[in-house]
């Protein structure tokens, strides 16, 4: 419903009354199997809107790169500063050779759009993963992938020690508040020595990842 109202003009009126038809429904307590009923157009626009986000937020990295600003730190991070200097090489180039139709930033954009860099944004880390190249992926190491599975494995992740990794300043506020609470943790006196020893372990890679944007 969203998705529909930012694009198309005017369509509250429908979403209001499509929201009427649907309250009056659920209060007359009848299963509307209709509502529930997979939509493969509405599964494209929810595909399409993605994506859409995905290289807004995308299109922001590439612009504070450009303002020389600081996108995160760790492999990933360097990976795709150089990936964004390539693009800001190429749209110079078709400038200079005059194939450029605009002089803006919207040639940059245009590139960047048309290179596809892979990226997955997420709350404590992003990943840079290209599922045709899984080169050092973490999370695929000793892993059982599910037959047809493509790219990475999210919940075995390892942000502080993938070099796909991106730890964005917006991700340091989780990690130092998880430092605490693990530090707390440890110092609590009947601790097994085995829960010691993984605490142990997690504090470390608390400290790898925060030693990348160098907080420690
Ligand atoms: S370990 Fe994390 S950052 Fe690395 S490839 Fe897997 S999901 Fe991406």
């Amino acid at each position: 419903m969203a998705m529909l109202t930012r694009d198309y003009p005017g369509s509250e009126i429908a979403v209001g009354m499509q929201l009427k038809h649907a309250a009056t429904r659920a209060l007359a307590n009848h299963w509307t199997q209709g509502y529930m009923d997979h939509d493969p157009s509405w599964a494209r626009l929810l595909t399409t809107a993605i994506a859409e986000r995905r290289f807004q937020r995308l299109r922001d990295l590439f612009d504070a790169d450009g303002r020389g600003e600081a996108i995160g730190f760790g492999p990933g991070a360097d990976q795709m500063r150089l990936a964004f200097a390539a693009v800001r090489e190429k749209a110079e180039a078709l400038r200079a050779s005059g194939k450029a139709q605009r002089g803006d930033i919207r040639v940059e954009h245009g590139l960047l759009k048309r290179t596809h860099l892979s990226i997955r944004f997420g709350k404590l880390n992003h990943c840079t993963l290209d599922e045709n190249n899984p080169v050092g992926a973490k999370c695929l190491e000793d892993a059982i992938v599910p037959p047809g599975h493509r790219g990475p494995l999210i919940d075995r992740c390892q942000p502080a020690r993938c070099s796909n990794s991106i730890i964005a300043a917006e991700h340091l506020p989780i990690w130092q508040a998880e430092h605490a609470s693990l530090t707390k943790l440890r110092s609590l006196p009947a601790l097994p020595a085995n829960r010691k020893a993984l605490i142990d372990q997690q504090i470390r890679d608390v400290e790898i990842a925060l030693t990348k944007a160098g907080e420690t």
